[in-house]
């Protein structure tokens, strides 16, 4: 009695195949390592690696707007400032790379950076 068919093997190997594929599809996005720049007056005043990010937390800048920003490893958020237009706060979660919230009276951004490339500038 056979219990495998020739046919079942190519369907078992391609099925195989698209979970791999899409093992290291999830993984190479995962692998994209999201940097979150924060600036004040143009000046780059904290780098935060989103991949050692475990748990969510709140960042208070304080200043003239009380800026607050929340880091999560998924991405990074501005969640308070003082200013009028709230602009910042309503941009909401940044999640990919070159994304940025602004807030443009206390002079103050984040963005979102893949740092695979400069990853030397980070560590050094
Ligand atoms: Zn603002």
């Amino acid at each position: 009695m056979k219990l495998i068919k020739p046919l079942d093997i190519a369907l078992i190997v391609t099925i195989l195949c698209v979970t791999v594929c899409f093992f290291l599809f999830n993984m190479e996005s995962k692998n994209s390592n999201l940097q979150a720049v924060v600036r004040e007056n143009g000046t780059v005043i904290k780098t935060i690696d989103l991949a050692t990010v475990s748990q969510p937390y709140t960042i208070d800048f304080g200043g003239d707007y009380h800026i607050a920003i929340m880091v999560d490893s998924d991405g990074v958020a501005i969640t308070h400032s003082d200013c009028n237009d709230q602009i910042c706060v309503h941009t909401g979660m940044l999640t990919y790379s070159g994304s940025c919230a602004v807030c443009l009276p206390a002079r103050f951004s984040v963005e979102l950076v893949d740092c695979d490339d400069n990853i030397d500038a980070v560590v050094g």
